[in-house]
């Protein structure tokens, strides 16, 4: 098959690598120029995870974490503040891990594709993997996205470890995610764009020097919401089709496992002789994100104030079985008391 990837983040190079390794003919568009392109991302994620992925992609990942989190700490409305213990929360290099899954693939930088682009007749199949900006897809009406930025600070002392300010009413937190060397994201998302904590943090460290400051929108709406996946010939991976967990805005982990979903499929159609199966590939992201709405309700009921945790019970357990049964793939401890705390503070 002839198949188009439009984005090179991390669902694209991770695709592009697999699938190029499945014998298909294969090209990537990304807007951004060569040199200039980065991800825009804090670069956290789960180490278990990202192994797998390294190594299903031929990568070792040891060779790209650049910080292994023992705790987190987390300040709350109220003074409060809690700790959670990590299992496995990394950052990585995200722009080299990228960079090496697409080397040997042919790569078109500086192209922004768009639906009148020539490739979408020209490709059996074209996988729309813009992110945020769902580019080759119809816009959804329950899209939902919360604007953020980030700096690259570098020159730190004293940074230790993981740290986070959640807001009140769930509308965004700060982060701090250490890097190596000094260096960190120091960074917001906020309903509200008043991302308290940067300048505070930046305050508190005038040692530092801010490299970069970089920043999109992330969307909160999950797949349910994000509708439809596929449209002729092209069909949406990763955040494009709103695989990114609500309550983080994490989407590194949840775009890949997208991928490999997407993956299968492929394999499935490929042994069966046909056309690749768009409406089996929706129902299995369907199905493996269907609890991220029940989370997504969360956090849209917390942002309005009208949470009652004896009315939403079923709602609050059910996200936690759901993290608890994936608590190595978050990279941090999944306990119902910490979480009922986090939520009653919030
Ligand atoms: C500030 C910030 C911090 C974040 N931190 C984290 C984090 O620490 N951990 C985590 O798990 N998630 C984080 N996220 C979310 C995460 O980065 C995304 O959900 C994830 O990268 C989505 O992967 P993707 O491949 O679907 O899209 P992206 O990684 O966004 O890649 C999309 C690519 O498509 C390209 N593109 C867009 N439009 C076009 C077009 N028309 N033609 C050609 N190319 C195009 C873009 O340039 C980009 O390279 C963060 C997001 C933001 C904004």
């Amino acid at each position: 098959m002839r198949i188009a990837i439009v984005g090179a983040g991390v669902a694209g190079s991770y695709l592009a690598c697999m699938i190029s390794k499945m014998g298909h003919e294969i090209e990537v568009y990304e807007t951004n120029g060569e040199g200039a392109h980065w991800p825009i991302c804090a670069w956290g994620g789960s180490k278990n995870m990202l192994a797998k992925f390294s190594r299903q992609a031929g990568l070792e990942f040891n060779e790209y974490i650049n910080h292994t989190g023992r705790t987190l700490r987390l300040e709350l409305p109220g003074n409060k503040v809690e700790y959670l213990e990590l299992k496995g929360l990394v950052t990585y290099n995200k722009r080299k891990w990228e960079s090496d899954l697409l080397r040997g693939i042919r790569v078109s930088y500086g192209r922004k594709c768009n639906l009148e682009s020539p490739l979408l007749s020209e490709c059996d199949l074209v996988i729309d993997c813009t992110g945020f900006h769902r580019s080759l897809l119809p816009k959804s009406e329950e899209d939902f996205i919360i604007p953020a930025y980030e700096y690259l600070v570098e020159n730190l002392k004293d940074i230790e470890d993981f740290y986070v300010i959640g807001y009140k009413g769930a509308r965004g937190y700060f982060w701090c995610f250490p890097l190596s060397k000094g260096e960190a994201f120091v960074g917001a998302g906020d309903l509200d764009r008043r991302y308290y904590g940067i300048s505070e943090f930046l305050a508190r460290h005038p040692e530092c020097n801010i490299r970069k400051k970089i920043g999109r929108p992330i969307r909160l709406a999950p797949p349910r919401r994000m509708q439809p996946f596929y449209w002729n010939n092209v069909v949406g991976v990763g955040e494009s089709i709103g695989c990114v967990f609500p309550m983080l805005g994490e989407g590194i982990i949840p775009s890949l496992i997208c991928c490999d979903i997407f993956l299968h499929e492929l394999t499935r159609s490929n042994n069966l002789g046909k056309g690749f199966d768009f409406k089996h590939y929706s129902s299995s992201v369907l199905k493996r994100f269907r609890y991220y709405d029940d989370v997504y309700r969360i956090i849209r009921l917390k942002m309005a104030s009208s949470l009652n945790m004896i009315r939403h019970f079923k709602l609050m357990m059910n996200m936690y079985q759901n993290m608890k049964r994936e608590e190595d793939r978050f990279g941090f401890e999944v306990s119902l008391t910490k979480m009922n705390r986090f939520v009653n503070a919030l």
